[in-house]
C-alpha cells in the first residue's frame, strides 16, 4: 500500500486545515496510508511524523491555522538538512508528499521532486501571489477579515470626520489591498505594483470632503512604504484632515475559513490525491475559471504574478 505524507509550510493560512482533512480523507478512501509531517520541512528533517486516521482530522474544517503546525526551515535549504530529510522519507517509507504552502514551500517541493520524491503542491497562502492560479487557499478569508476591519473603522471614521489608512499584508503582491479595497469601497488603494502619489491621494480626500464626505479609507499594502505613520502624517499635514493609521498585521492570517476557502481547499486536495493515484509528481494544483487545474511545479514558479489591471482601474473609477 502506498504511503503519502502531508505537511504545511511557510506562513499559515485559513483553509490549510480543510486541505489537510481532505488530503487525509481522500487518501484513506482510496486505500492509501497517510502520515502527517509536523512543522513543515523542519519536522521532515527531524522525523516529527505521525500516522493520520479519519478521526485525526475530525472537527478541523472550520478552524484557522494548521493542526500540523508550520515553520520556516533554514536547515532544509542546506545540503546537510536536505539529505537528512531524504533519509527520513526513506526510513518512514513515504512514497509521496503533499506540500501545502506558498512559493518558498513549492521551491522546497521542487527540490524534493528533483531528488526523486513524488511531490504535489497546494497553494496555501493569504497573499494570492502565485500567478498560475486565480486564487490561493486563505486569500478569501483574509480579504473578508480586512473587509470587517474596514466596516468597523468606517463607523468611527464617519463619526469623527477622519481619514483612515489601513495597512494590510502584501509585500510584493497587492491583491489583498486591491480586492478588499474594491469590496470595501476604499477611496484609494496603494499597492506595490503601481506608482502612487500622495498629492493625488490628498486631492481625492479634499474633493471628497468638499462634496460632504464624512469618511475616507485608504488601503495600503505593507510593501509600499517603509513607514506608514509618515504617510499618515504627510496626508494630515497636506489636507488638514485628521488621518489615523491602523496596521492590521497577523489578524489577517487567522480566523475560521470562509465557505469559498473550505471548498477550494477540499477540491484542490481531492485533485492532489487523484494525481498521486495516477503516479503523477512535481505538480501544483490551482484554480482557473472555476476549474481545478494542475501544472508542472517549475513551470508554475516561473510565471510572473501581475496585478489585475481591470480590477485596479475599476476600483479607481468607482472611488471617484
Ligand atoms: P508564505 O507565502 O506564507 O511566505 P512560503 O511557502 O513562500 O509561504 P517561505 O518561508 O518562503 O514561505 O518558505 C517556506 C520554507 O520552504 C522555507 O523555510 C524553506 O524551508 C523552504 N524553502 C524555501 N525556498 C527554498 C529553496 N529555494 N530550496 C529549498 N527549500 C526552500
Amino acid at each position: 500500500m502506498k504511503k503519502i505524507g502531508v505537511l504545511t509550510s511557510g506562513g499559515d493560512s485559513p483553509g490549510m486545515n480543510a486541505a489537510i482533512r481532505a488530503v487525509v480523507r481522500a487518501a484513506i478512501y482510496n486505500d492509501l496510508k497517510v502520515v502527517g509531517i509536523k512543522r513543515g520541512y523542519e519536522g521532515l528533517i527531524n522525523g516529527d511524523i505521525e500516522n493520520m486516521s479519519l478521526s485525526s482530522v475530525a472537527d478541523i474544517i472550520h478552524r484557522g491555522g494548521t493542526m500540523l503546525r508550520t515553520a520556516r526551515s533554514e536547515d532544509f535549504k542546506t545540503e546537510k538538512g536536505f539529505s537528512k530529510a531524504l533519509n527520513v522519507i526513506n526510513i518512514f517509507g513515504i512514497d509521496g508528499i503533499v506540500v501545502i504552502g506558498g512559493d518558498g514551500s513549492f521551491r522546497g517541493a521542487e527540490k524534493l521532486s528533483q531528488a526523486g520524491i513524488s511531490t504535489i503542491g497546494l497553494p496555501g497562502t493569504i497573499d494570492n501571489d502565485l500567478a498560475y492560479t486565480d486564487y490561493t487557499i486563505g486569500f478569501d478569508t483574509a480579504i473578508n477579515t480586512v473587509l470587517n476591519a474596514i466596516s468597523n473603522i468606517r463607523d468611527t471614521s464617519t463619526s469623527h470626520g477622519r481619514a483612515n489608512i489601513i495597512e494590510v499584508m502584501g509585500r510584493h503582491c497587492g491583491d489583498i489591498a486591491l480586492y478588499a479595497g474594491l469590496a470595501g469601497g476604499a477611496e484609494s488603494i496603494i499597492v506595490p505594483e503601481e506608482e502612487f502619489s500622495i498629492d493625488e491621494i490628498c486631492k481625492r480626500l479634499i474633493q471628497g470632503r468638499n462634496r460632504g464626505k464624512l469618511h475616507s479609507i485608504i488601503l495600503l499594502a505593507e510593501g509600499v512604504v517603509k513607514n506608514s505613520y509618515e504617510v499618515a502624517s504627510e496626508i494630515e499635514e497636506k489636507t488638514g484632515i485628521e488621518t489615523k493609521l491602523t496596521i492590521l498585521g497577523h489578524i489577517q492570517r487567522g480566523g475560521s475559513p470562509t465557505a469559498f476557502d473550505r471548498i477550494l481547499a477540499s477540491r484542490m486536495a481531492g485533485k492532489a490525491v487523484e494525481l498521486i493515484l495516477d503516479n503523477k509528481s512535481s505538480r501544483v494544483i490551482g484554480i482557473k475559471g472555476n476549474e481545478i487545474i494542475d501544472m508542472d511545479i517549475s513551470e508554475a514558479l516561473t510565471i510572473e504574478k501581475k496585478l489585475n489591471q481591470d480590477i485596479y482601474r475599476l476600483a479607481k473609477v468607482l472611488s471617484i
